[in-house]
């Protein structure tokens, strides 16, 4: 599965030439809103009427809303007529298959492949606070689970 969403991402970043997720985001004709979804619900990703459309929570801050944008982008590329709810309190890994798949979609086009090569020797916390990233998503990413 892991080989599967690695290669649409890079074909992703290739055709459009971003790794900006707001950018991917228009690139792939997903309408954005952002507005007030209660305190339980990070984002959603519903498919209306043939259109692809994200909710974000706008209590999250920025990072959180990359994060919970490209999980949400990953359900319109990966199962586009799936709905997702974002729940705040969900962690990355007690999730289904295909909530899996769209965290794996979001760790792979949010963190770069060489980035180890910068930090032998650190622990992966360590670099996660470097880096200021996610350390579930750089888990995701290197399969260190
Ligand atoms: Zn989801």
């Amino acid at each position: 599965m892991h080989s599967r969403i690695k290669r649409i991402v890079r074909a992703l970043i290739k055709k459009y030439k971003t790794t900006d997720v707001y950018e991917l985001a228009k690139c792939l004709g997903i309408t954005l809103i952002i507005k007030p979804l209660g305190g339980t619900c990070a984002g959603s990703y519903m498919y209306l009427r043939r259109s692809k459309i994200v909710f974000l929570n706008c209590i999250l801050n920025e990072y959180e809303r990359i994060i919970v944008l490209a999980h949400e982008i990953g359900h319109a590329v990966l199962h586009k007529e799936t709905n997702c709810y974002f729940m705040k309190s969900k962690t990355l890994f007690l999730t289904s298959k295909i909530e899996r798949e769209a965290n794996f979609f979001a760790a792979e086009f949010l963190i770069k492949d060489d980035i180890l090569n910068n930090y032998e020797g650190y622990t992966l916390n360590q670099i996660a606070c470097v880096e200021n990233i996610s350390s579930d998503l750089l888990k995701l990413k290197f399969d260190w689970i």
